[in-house]
């Protein structure tokens, strides 16, 4: 009956990131001791003022549908949020929380894409992005980026890619998968080629906005000319380390926000009441409170980077952001290793997962096929450990 499935869910391919989570839970389910460095997903609990918040929340019966669009109090909350960390002025009407990022990614693509219009995608991009763009019939347009410039798209790239039919641009800064983080004047550099083009929108996907080592994260929506053209997407996945409570939010030009809140109002309604109490507080609180863990990434991500340069073949950037390293790993291409010929990046992903337990996923599905993506949220026992592992199956 398969075959009667929708071309639609047909031509879909499944989250590499979450497949290969689910990959490594059914191995450690058979009893093999797999390390987990696929899933983009912080190893921390969540703070406990947050817990306590929603346990409040609990008691004084937030139980109810929610409104479409996120309650009143935490869209004042994300609108101080913005004005605080990001220099961004969003009104409430401006402002959409739903049921995580993913799904603010989705409904501005529903909201703003017809059949045919073009996304530019710097590639490399977060593994939905292109599905995303396909299911709301958007055209991914990959514009290639290199290791020896940070991963980073330059304006000219830019410019080079955009046709009559170019309708948006998608990325994240700082990046999934590459960690990398545009500057100031990258952005305004990029900036400098959109306000040419008053029909293209940038989704600017903040989600790991705060996992930044190099400090001074900017909205390209703060950047002169920039504002009407921009949905800024955030969420509290990752610096809160809240990925299951299902919390993301936008702000963009009233149109976009009224086209998201319809689609949602059709689709899921209003995201989690007891999830949305509890961002209330998490906005609310200063940053320092989170410090903590962001400390933590940045020791880690040294620790890899140390590591890992020492395994030859390995070619490393030093990503200044989120959680991941994304290593060019095209000197195996061609080589057997254990009897196991290494072609391209896939094969090499499912090489260390069979031979070192050790679970990454393939630069494949983030548009690059000469990488893997590692995830460095967590422990540093299991890092060193994996690493070691990878090293001596190498
Ligand atoms: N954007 C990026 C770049 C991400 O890495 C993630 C992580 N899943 C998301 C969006 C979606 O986050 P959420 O958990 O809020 O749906
Ligand atoms: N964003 C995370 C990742 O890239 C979570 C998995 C997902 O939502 O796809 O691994």
């Amino acid at each position: 009956m398969s075959n009667h499935l929708s071309d639609r869910i047909k031509n879909m391919s499944t989250s590499a990131t979450l497949a290969m989570a689910a990959k490594a839970r059914e191995l450690r389910s058979e009893g093999k001791d797999i390390i987990g460095l696929s899933l983009g997903e912080p190893d921390f609990n969540i703070p406990d003022f947050i817990k306590d918040a929603a346990k409040n929340a609990i008691d004084e019966n937030y139980s109810s549908y929610t409104p479409v669009d996120g309650y009143a109090e935490l869209k004042t909350a994300i609108s101080n949020k913005f004005k605080r960390d990001n220099g961004l002025d969003y009104g409430l009407n401006q402002i959409v929380v739903s049921t995580g990022a993913k799904q603010s990614l989705f409904n501005v693509a529903m909201v703003v894409l017809n059949p045919g219009d073009e996304v530019i995608l710097p590639a490399p991009y977060w593994v939905s992005y292109s599905d995303i763009v396909k299911l709301a019939e958007g055209i991914p347009v990959e514009v290639h980026t290199q290791i020896d410039t940070d991963f980073k798209m330059t304006p000219a790239q830019l410019e080079a890619a955009i046709t009559p039919k170019t309708k948006m641009i998608w990325f994240s800064s700082p990046c999934n998968p590459s960690g990398s983080v545009y500057s100031k004047s990258e952005l305004e550099g990029l900036a400098e080629v959109l306000k040419k083009h008053p029909n293209i929108y940038v989704v600017s996907d903040e989600i790991y906005e705060h996992i930044n080592f190099a400090g001074g994260h900017v909205s390209i929506a703060s950047i002169d000319g920039m504002y009407d053209k921009t949905i800024t997407v955030n969420g509290v996945s990752k610096a809160f380390a809240m990925t299951g409570w299902r919390i993301g939010y936008i702000g963009a030009p009233e149109w976009i926000a009224k086209g998201c809140t319809k689609l949602q109002g059709q689709v899921t309604s209003g995201a989690n009441a007891i999830a949305q109490r509890a961002v209330i507080t998490a906005l609310e609180a200063p940053v320092s409170k989170i410090q903590y863990m962001i400390d933590k990434f940045h020791e880690r991500r040294d620790l890899v980077l140390g590591l890992l340069g020492e395994i030859e073949g390995f070619n490393l950037n030093v990503p200044e952001g989120a959680f991941y390293v994304f290593p060019d790993i095209s000197a195996f291409f061609g080589k057997t290793l254990n009897g196991v010929t290494i072609n391209n990046a896939s094969d090499f992903s499912l090489y260390l997962l069979e031979h070192a337990n050790v679970a990454t996923v393939t630069g494949e599905a983030f548009g690059n096929p000469n990488c893997i993506r590692i995830s460095y949220a967590a422990s540093e026992k299991e890092l060193k450990e994996a690493i070691a592992r990878i090293k001596s199956v190498l």
